[in-house]
C-alpha cells in the first residue's frame, strides 16, 4: 500500500528545503540520481562516496542545477575506521546541528556463487560492506538525526533480501540483515517518534552493479536510476512522515 502512493507522490519543487540529507554511494547509479533528485527539491546533500571525481562531478550537477551548496565526504567505506565515522558525525554536528536524512545506498555484489563454493573472504568483505557499515554509521550518526525535528533513515534492500534466492550468497543475505536492521531500528524508535526508519528496493536497475550481476541483459530493458526517485522523494522528505519500519518497492 505505501509502496503504491509511494510510487504515484509528485514532490513539490521545494519539497525538501531546509533538509541535510547524506547519501552513501552518491558517486554513481542510484545514490547519484537520489542525490540529484533531493537537490533539485531543494535539500542539502552531503555525498559520501569513495571516489573523489565521480562526486565532484554530481556536486558540479547539483550547483549547475540551482540547488543548495553540496558536501563532499571522500571515504571508503571498506576501511573506515572509528576517526573516519566519527569524523563525519562531527563535520555534520559542527557544519549544520543536525541530520534530516539518511540513505545507506553504497553496497557490494560480491561473488555469484553457491554457499558451498562461496569465497570465506569475500562473504566478510560484503557483509561489512552491506550491512556493518551501515549499523556503525547510523549508529554514530544517532546524536545529529535526533536533532531532526523529523529525521528519516532508509536502508536499501533487494528481492533478494526478502526471498532467499541460488547463488546470490552474502549479497541476500546480507540484505536479509538490513531488513532485520531496519525493523530492529524502527521499532526502538517507534515511541519516540522523531526518527523514521524504513527500507527501500530499487529493483532491477540500469547501473554497474545491474550490469555486473547480469551481463547477458540488454541494460535498456531496466529502467534508469532517475525513473525511480518518487519513493526516495517520499519516504526522505515530509511526505513520508510518521511512515516506520516499512519495506517499499520502487518496482
Ligand atoms: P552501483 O554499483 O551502480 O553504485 C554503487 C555506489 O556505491 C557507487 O557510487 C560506488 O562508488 C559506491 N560504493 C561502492 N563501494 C563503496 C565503498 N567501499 N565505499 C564508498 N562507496 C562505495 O550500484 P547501484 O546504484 O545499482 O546500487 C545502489 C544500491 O541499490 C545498493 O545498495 C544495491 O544493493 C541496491 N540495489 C540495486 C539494484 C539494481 O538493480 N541496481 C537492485 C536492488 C538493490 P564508486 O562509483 O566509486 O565505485
Amino acid at each position: 500500500m505505501h509502496s503504491a502512493t509511494a510510487r504515484a507522490h509528485v514532490a513539490a519543487p521545494d519539497e525538501l528545503r531546509d533538509r541535510v540529507i547524506l547519501v552513501t554511494g552518491a558517486g554513481d547509479g542510484i545514490g547519484r540520481a537520489t542525490a540529484l533528485a533531493c537537490a533539485r527539491h531543494g535539500a542539502t546533500i552531503i555525498l559520501l562516496g569513495r571516489t573523489q571525481a565521480k562526486l565532484e562531478a554530481v556536486y558540479d550537477e547539483i550547483l549547475a542545477g540551482g540547488g543548495s551548496q553540496p558536501a563532499i565526504s571522500v571515504l571508503d567505506l571498506a576501511r573506515a575506521q572509528g576517526p573516519d565515522y566519527f569524523g563525519i558525525a562531527e563535520q555534520v554536528a559542527s557544519t549544520w546541528g543536525r541530520l534530516d536524512g539518511l540513505l545507506h545506498n553504497a553496497a557490494m555484489l560480491g561473488q555469484r556463487a553457491p554457499i558451498e563454493h562461496y569465497d570465506i573472504g569475500i562473504w566478510h568483505q560484503v557483509m561489512h560492506l552491506n550491512l556493518n557499515v551501515p549499523f556503525i554509521l547510523t549508529q554514530v550518526l544517532m546524536p545529529v538525526l535526533r536533532q531532526s525535528a523529523d529525521a528519516s533513515v532508509l536502508f536499501t534492500s533487494s528481492g533478494v533480501g526478502r526471498r532467499g534466492r541460488a547463488f546470490w550468497g552474502a549479497y541476500g543475505v546480507s540484505k536479509f540483515g538490513i531488513e532485520g536492521l531496519a525493523q530492529t531500528l524502527a521499532d526502538e524508535l517507534q515511541t519516540e517518534g522523531r526518527i523514521r526508519v524504513n527500507c527501500i528496493n530499487p529493483g532491477g536497475t540500469r547501473t554497474r552493479m545491474r550490469a555486473a550481476a547480469y551481463p547477458a541483459e540488454d541494460p535498456g530493458s531496466r529502467p534508469e536510476p532517475a525513473s525511480l526517485m518518487a519513493p526516495y522523494l517520499w519516504l526522505l522528505g515530509p511526505a513520508g512522515h510518521g511512515i516506520t519500519g516499512q519495506s517499499l518497492d520502487c518496482q
